[in-house]
């Protein structure tokens, strides 16, 4: 079965239990996806069952610091084991540009030898695009409302049709509405109602709007420890089933 595991739950601020919010996808029939990079995804990958050789992609949703910060040592790290094929990154124009920017000004990966082949994919923003097709997934993206450009995904399982949703960082917008439509599980934001970002009711009405089934609230205030007040409030504006997300949760999908 195609799994989702939480490799981090938190908003910008993570503690010990709750990395910065970052997702690997896993196929039936191979395909490894990394959806944004927290702090150091290798040694997660790892705990997961993953060898890092079976990572194939990774999409990056906008260039703040909780979702792109481990991608110099993720690639580093790749590098030393020694990785021959290529790895695909996927982003909006903003936040590759400024990837490429921080490799080859700030760590001039250019003269590091052997580097593996990185290929970018630059994404228009522009709502309902394929993002990217592999044997196991179908992803499309739509533009959130955030900071600076930031992209949410609907993900397809092809062996299963589940659809998986991921708000990112957003405000309750139409597109998100959108994105979920009827998903299995949507994984939406939950930072709280503020400019950029959405609260867990917030969140449960998106989930009500999009007649989602399942609603699992990430990218939250990790150093509340009780995920009941979250869950609750998310409970106030959605009927089905609600949870926190945990780090290391997998989802079955
Ligand atoms: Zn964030
Ligand atoms: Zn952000």
């Amino acid at each position: 079965m195609a799994r989702l595991i939480i490799l981090g739950s938190a908003a910008a601020v993570s503690d010990a239990e709750h990395d910065n919010t970052h997702f690997l996808l896993e196929g039936d029939r191979g395909d490894v996806v990394l959806v944004d990079c927290g702090s150091n995804p290798l040694p997660k990958l790892e705990r997961c069952g993953i060898e890092p050789g079976q990572l194939q992609a990774m999409i990056l949703t906008h260039f703040h610091p909780d979702h792109v910060s481990g991608v110099p040592i993720l690639l580093m790290q790749l590098w030393v084991l020694g990785r021959q094929h290529p790895l695909h990154i996927y982003g909006l124009h903003h936040c590759l540009q400024r990837v490429q920017a921080l490799m080859l000004d700030g760590f001039q990966w250019d003269t590091w030898p052997n580097f593996f082949p990185v290929i970018f994919h630059t994404l228009p923003e522009q709502p309902d695009v394929s993002l990217l097709e592999n044997d196991d997934f179908a992803i499309r993206c739509w533009p959130t409302k955030h900071f600076i450009p930031t992209i949410g995904l609907r993900i397809e399982v092809k062996t299963s049709r589940k659809i998986v949703a991921y708000s990112c960082d957003t405000e309750p917008i139409p597109h998100i509405v959108e994105l979920a439509r009827d998903a299995d599980l949507l994984l939406h934001e939950a930072t709280g109602a503020s400019f950029g970002h959405s609260s867990a009711a917030q969140a449960g009405q998106v989930a009500t709007q999009a007649g989602a089934r399942r609603l699992v609230l990430v990218h939250y205030d990790g150093r509340q420890k009780d995920p009941l007040p979250l869950v609750s409030e998310a409970r106030a504006t959605f009927a089905g089933p609600v949870e926190r997300a945990e780090d290391f949760q997998e989802f079955l999908l």
